[in-house]
């Protein structure tokens, strides 16, 4: 495992016309880093091996046996979660949002991954899975499991904060511009706490919504970070064929996979910023890779019933 994980340069001026169809960064010094916490674990994947860091030890700590968690059908926090749970010895029970996914011969490839880590799948509708923040619910779930260390959708909780503090070290202070995807908003408080105030902290968050800004409040100490919402591509999961093209480019360019779910649309929105001339020339910025890979298999068997071309 890499305790350290690497930094990439994007040179502008070797690749920037394929990216681009303009040479932008010729007077401009923009520099473009990545910081690969996708290497981190090859099935915990970037910033949820950092959330379930101090939530895994908490659970040890408190002698839990079994840990119960939310998530989607394509979540990598599930899947996390999942493995995670059978590398440190807890049973885990994971409560997926839609019961219409409870046919096993449909499980995706996510789900199965979950499955065969020994995690216990719980489907329940949609409307049930608005109440996993609720008391008495989390009741019904302890009468039903017993015991157990909750830790919470998206796996976002103060610990999960404290770890994604860690993404950043002292070489990453020099950096004007911190860039993350945003789904729950725990790492990119993480970052927010761990940078300095000459820092930005962007987000771009890969779902609709504007609960997040105050979710992202309750756990950042200082107010250095925006949200970018103009590259969601639609909402949570949603994809559009510009967005599988342009991550395939950029794998054949730099050798980087993307994820669709989340670093696509981040790398996309930071590109598209870049051209569009959002960044003060000499800006330095640093791209968070936070993983997510595990999820271009499923959303490869979506985009084949679409008859979309599929992501490399
Ligand atoms: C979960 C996830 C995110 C979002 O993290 P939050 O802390 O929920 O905002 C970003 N990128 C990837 C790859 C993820 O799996």
């Amino acid at each position: 495992m890499l305790e350290n994980s690497c930094l990439f340069l994007l040179n502008p001026n070797f690749k920037l016309k394929t990216i681009n169809q303009e040479v932008f960064f010729k007077d401009s010094a923009t520099s473009l880093f990545i910081k690969r916490e996708d290497l981190l674990h090859p099935f915990i994947s970037g910033n949820k091996y950092r959330k379930l860091k101090y939530n895994i030890k908490r659970a040890k700590e408190t002698d839990a046996r079994l840990l119960l968690t939310f998530g989607g059908a394509f979540s990598n926090h599930i899947a996390s979660v999942a493995y995670a749970g059978r590398e440190h010895g807890f049973n885990t029970v994971g409560v997926v949002r839609g019961d219409e996914l409870s046919l096993k011969q449909s499980l995706n490839p996510t789900l199965k991954f979950a499955c065969d880590c020994g995690m216990e799948l719980k489907f329940i509708s949609r409307k049930d899975y608005r109440r996993k923040g609720d008391k008495h619910y989390i009741e019904i779930l302890k009468a039903e499991y017993g015991e157990f260390f909750l830790i919470p959708e998206g796996g976002t909780n103060s610990m999960a904060v404290k770890g994604c503090e860690e993404i950043l070290e002292s070489i990453d202070l020099h950096f004007d511009y911190i860039c993350c995807a945003v789904g729950t908003g725990g790492t990119i408080s993480g970052l927010i706490n761990a940078s300095r105030p000459h820092q930005k902290i962007l987000g771009f968050p890969a779902l609709k919504g504007d609960f997040l800004r105050e979710d992202i409040r309750k756990f950042a100490k200082r107010d250095n970070w925006e949200l970018i919402t103009d590259y969601h591509f639609g909402g949570y999961a949603k994809i559009k064929p510009e967005l599988i093209t342009f991550i395939n480019r950029f794998k054949t360019d730099y050798h980087i996979p993307l994820d669709p779910i989340y670093t696509g649309k981040m790398m996309y929105g930071i590109l598209d910023l870049i051209d569009h001339g959002f960044f003060p020339e000499h800006a330095k910025i640093l791209a968070i890779h936070t993983g997510g890979l595990q999820g271009i298999e499923g959303m490869n068997i979506k985009l084949e019933k679409k008859g979309w071309s599929l992501i490399e």
